[in-house]
């Protein structure tokens, strides 16, 4: 830092400058010409207008000259050019244009690929952008954080990013991560007070938030004091390259090696043949044109924009099913998933709490009403209830309110909940009983906060008495919440907490968590002292007067037991891992039939108790883990690791962020997700719900399945072409196919049906299928047989006909009758080849309109060239009785017929064989 100024006595012309951190919080929002109620909807369009989008420079996109450009990188194109050139300097015209415009128009058909899979890879990204939360105008709303402006009200939580500098307001046990600017990895405390030391480090500045860092805990609200380049990150920054953009996927790289080997090996081949016709003399104008013939038919040009096309559309389409993918590579992972570790709270549930039991003072009560309306009765055994009874009652609601951030809103006669819906349950209960927030608040002043975290599963707040003493309210986890009592409140008093009073209320916990309820205790204190109200956690939440319990329902989602079922079907294990208490997630997860009636959870105190290895060997039997803390989610994953699964894992805390990064596939709620979690995962649900995790590994192995067939369908095209071309170099007959033609099969009648085979609907059996094996290599046994087996019955055919013609006419005929079935045979069998396993005839044909489309086309195109002397002169055909042509046709249904029957011996085989495994 150059030169340090008081930016509040600089006045707003300098809203730049960067001490603040030597300013009050008061003379900020000064000099930021803001309030602690934020900006008006005026003043934010002003100064977005004024000072941009909150959004650091980006090195710029790929641009579309640059795709265009990457199409010529390939090895091939420049053969082809080559050949090109060289047929123009002989003389033939015809030739080169012709393969100068099949290079233009492969060139622009893989732009236009690439370029629209860039697009909608850029508009995915943006959907997945991080949010922030500001006060406006008084009223708390969620943004962009795009469009964050100096002078706007950061309120921040446990798992926000911070996204722009900021000077804080208010703090409550804020700490924050700041290792992105400072690189210290521990999260430091902050506080609001000014600083004196005029040259703070930046990791110094213990009232201030930079763009970047991370809260790890605690709340607190800030004013923004710069955005965008402006910010510290910004200016460090200077450019941010973003990596993600360059992604290439370990397929991606896979098949680029696969297609470095197919060039190498067909060069090898075609040197080999270039020699034999040496040693024949063959003219070498004539062994040129072979030659580049033979290395065009070897090489499948298609292949690098299926792969791209199929993740793409792919990605799209989960994102239409509310699955955001952040990385392509999850895609691949997703489709071998076999282990699928869930969050129960709002993904195996509906996550819309309804308190239906309270417990105080010995008594249980039942309440009526549904949702959050804060309507209904309260009840004991059917009973109204007693003056007395309801004295003790208003005391727990007393402390479910106060102890409480959420809010309840009644709009067009609905009640819906802002916060935690855990909390906001509280509200709805209390009101059935008189007592609302306001009331509260109003009686009982706020003063200070530790707010609710997974690894505690305890919440308390700190409010000051009419008689001005600080007393603590506490709702959290009976367990926990029990192990700091010492008292119990009896109706009309307090006294010491027996052990008869312990194990009561754990049997009373026990008795309403069997129901399925999520079950939450309360307690309460009086401080010593009114100072006492800014200690942390610790040493307020102990020594507690023990004042009720609340049952919560919870019901399991309509979607989640359908979705259970196609797991199993699909051979993927569902486990389930909550925060709850173990008798709740064992009773939800039969009804949901993860666990059966033996299944016990094992808890967080039992997981600790075991060993690593231990954990391991029992981690396959264990479908409910229940009183877990987000440390024990990574061990969980690491287990299943170990026992070489392939794990997905659900989170949304901020402490769940190492768990979802050490998954295979981590994936963040998009609702009630932290944003740190949604950065750690490669995959974001937008609706938290547990069917949706379930949809996207459907997607997951359809797309892989489309890349295989598409593949196999290609490589099967070039196989016959390579078989037929080299059987007449090799007993010395005129090339069957001239350049030409190979190009217009490779490129357009076998490129772009593969293209619409990488992006076929995917097939409903995906999901009756066991998880394909990490690491199983797409051309497996079956693939290269199937390859082999449909390449060289193409390549017969086609040679028969081939033979059959040049006996009976010029080469010219014989061309054009080889190429037209082979072209015949290609597109017949694209309609076999969308699926491994199903017959043809059982597979809808429209299902795939632009498959259709593209091969009437190209079929059209074809019988045209045999009718046309235009088309036919670009080709080098001549000209075909349309009855012959029909021959042809006849003719290329043989791959198919034969593609069929090898699909169908291998399914006969195959149930035969689970026949066996099933006796
Ligand atoms: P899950 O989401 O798997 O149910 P959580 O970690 O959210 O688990 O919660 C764990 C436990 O903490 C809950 O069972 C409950 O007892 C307690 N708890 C949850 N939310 C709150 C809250 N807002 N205030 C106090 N305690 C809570
Ligand atoms: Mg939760």
């Amino acid at each position: 830092m150059s030169r340090v100024v008081n930016p509040a006595k600089a006045g707003p012309a300098k809203l730049d400058d960067r001490a603040w951190y030597l300013c009050s919080a008061k003379e900020t929002l000064l000099a930021q010409a803001t309030t602690a109620q934020g900006l008006s909807p005026d003043e934010v369009q002003r100064r977005r207008a004024a000072h941009g989008e909150n959004q650091l420079q980006q090195a710029p996109g790929v641009s579309s000259w640059h795709i265009f450009l990457a199409q010529f990188k390939s090895l091939l194109i420049w053969i082809l050019i080559a050949a090109g050139v060289l047929s123009a300097v002989l003389g033939d015209v015809v030739d080169a244009v012709a393969i100068l415009a099949i290079v233009l128009l492969n060139a622009g058909i893989g732009f236009y690929q690439e370029y629209s899979a860039e697009q909608s890879i850029a508009a995915l990204r943006k959907m997945s952008t991080p949010q922030a939360k500001v006060r406006r105008a008084g009223s708390l709303i969620t943004i962009p954080a795009l469009g964050i402006v100096p002078g706007d009200i950061l309120v921040l939580e446990a798992g926000d990013l911070v996204a722009a500098d900021a000077r804080l307001l208010e703090c409550a046990a804020l700490k924050c991560v700041e290792s992105a600017l400072t690189g210290e990895s521990n999260a430091v405390d902050k506080q609001i007070a000014p600083l004196t030391a005029v040259d703070a480090p930046l990791g110094n500045r213990s009232n201030m938030l930079y763009l970047g860092t991370t809260i790890a805990a605690g709340t607190g609200t800030a004013v923004v004091v710069a955005t965008a380049m402006r910010t510290e990150l910004g200016r460090i920054a200077g450019l941010i390259d973003d990596a993600a953009g360059d992604e290439t996927t370990p397929l991606e790289r896979r098949l680029e090696s696969f297609g470095r080997v197919l060039v190498w090996a067909a060069l090898a081949i075609v040197a080999m043949l270039f020699g034999l016709g040496a040693l024949r003399q063959t003219p070498w104008y004539e062994l040129v044109m072979s030659s580049v013939s033979l290395a065009i038919a070897a090489i499948p040009e298609g292949l690098p924009a299926v792969v791209t096309v199929a993740l793409s559309v792919g990605v799209l389409r989960m994102a239409r099913r509310r699955a955001l993918v952040r990385k392509l590579s999850a895609v691949e992972t997703l489709g071998s998933t076999n282990v699928i570790c869930t969050d129960k709270t709002g993904t195996l549930t509906v996550g819309e709490m309804t308190v239906r039991a309270l417990h105080v003072a010995g008594t249980g009560y039942t309440l009526s009403g549904t949702g959050y309306a804060p309507e209904g009765e309260v009840v004991r055994d059917g009973k109204p209830v007693s003056a007395e009874q309801t004295t003790a009652l208003i005391e727990l609601a007393t402390v479910l309110v106060a102890c409480n951030n959420a809010q309840l809103v009644h709009e067009d006669g609905d009640w819906t909940a802002i916060g935690d819906p855990t909390e906001a349950a509280f509200l709805a209960a209390a009101g059935k009983l008189g007592i609302n927030r306001e009331q509260i608040d109003q009686q009982l002043p706020r003063q200070s906060e530790n707010p609710f975290d997974s690894d505690r599963k305890l919440s308390s707040v700190i409010r000051r008495t009419p008689s001005g003493a600080s007393r603590v309210y506490v709702n959290g986890a009976p367990g926990e919440l029990l192990a700091r009592c010492t008292q119990i409140y009896t109706g009309d008093g307090v006294r010491a907490l027996s052990d008869a009073d312990r194990s009561d209320i754990l049997k009373q916990t026990s008795l309403l968590a069997q129901q399925a309820l999520r079950v939450l205790a309360s307690a309460k204190r009086e401080l010593d002292s009114a100072s006492e109200h800014d200690l942390d956690a610790e040493s307020v939440e102990r020594d507690l007067v023990f004042v009720g319990l609340s049952g919560m329902h919870d019901p399991p989602r309509a979607e989640a037991r359908p979705a259970l079922i196609r797991c199993r079907e699909a051979g993927i294990k569902v486990v389930m891992i909550t925060g709850d208490h173990a008798e709740t997630a064992i009773a939800i997860a039969r009804v949901l039939g993860i666990a059966g009636a033996d299944d016990v959870a094992l808890t967080g105190r039992e997981l600790d108790a075991l060993s690593d290895a231990d954990l391991q060997r029992r981690a396959v039997d264990i479908p409910v883990y229940a009183r877990v803390s987000p440390a024990h989610k990574l061990r969980i994953v690491r287990a299943w690791k170990a026992n070489d699964a392939v794990v997905a894992m659900t989170g949304d805390g901020v402490n769940d962020a190492p768990a979802i990064k050490g998954a295979d596939i981590g994936i963040a709620m998009g609702r009630s997700g932290t944003e740190v979690a949604k950065q750690a995962a490669q995959m974001i649900i937008t609706d938290d719900n547990f069917s949706t995790i379930v949809a996207a590994v459907e997607q997951g192995r359809g797309i892989y399945d489309n890349i295989r067939k598409t593949l196999q369908y290609l490589l099967a095209g070039n196989t016959a072409e390579l078989a037929l071309m080299m059987i007449c170099v090799l007993i010395g007959l005129p090339m069957p196919l001239l350049p030409i033609h190979l190009l217009w099969i490779n490129l357009v009648t076998d490129g772009l049906p593969a293209l619409c085979l990488a992006t076929d609907p995917i097939d409903p059996d995906v999901m009756k299928q066991r998880p394909r094996h990490r690491g199983e290599r797409i051309a497996d046994r079956n693939f290269l047989l199937m390859m082999l087996f449909t390449g060289m019955i193409t390549a017969a055919v086609a040679f028969a006909v081939y033979l059959y013609a040049l006996q009976h006419g010029s080469v010219e005929m014989a061309r054009t009758q080889a190429f037209a079935v082979l072209v015949f045979a290609e597109l017949l069998r694209s309609f076999g080849a969308r699926s491994d396993t199903r017959p043809v005839w059982r597979i809808p044909v429209f299902s795939n309109l632009n498959l259709v489309l593209v091969v009437l086309v190209t079929f059209s195109l074809q019988i045209w060239s045999q009718q046309s002397e235009m088309l036919s002169g670009l080709l080098k055909t001549s000209l075909l009785p349309f009855g012959d042509s029909l021959i042809l046709l006849g003719l290329g249904t043989i791959p198919l017929l034969a593609l069929e029957a090898l699909k169908l011996i291998r399914n006969r085989r195959r149930a035969r064989r689970e026949v066996v495994v099933t006796r």
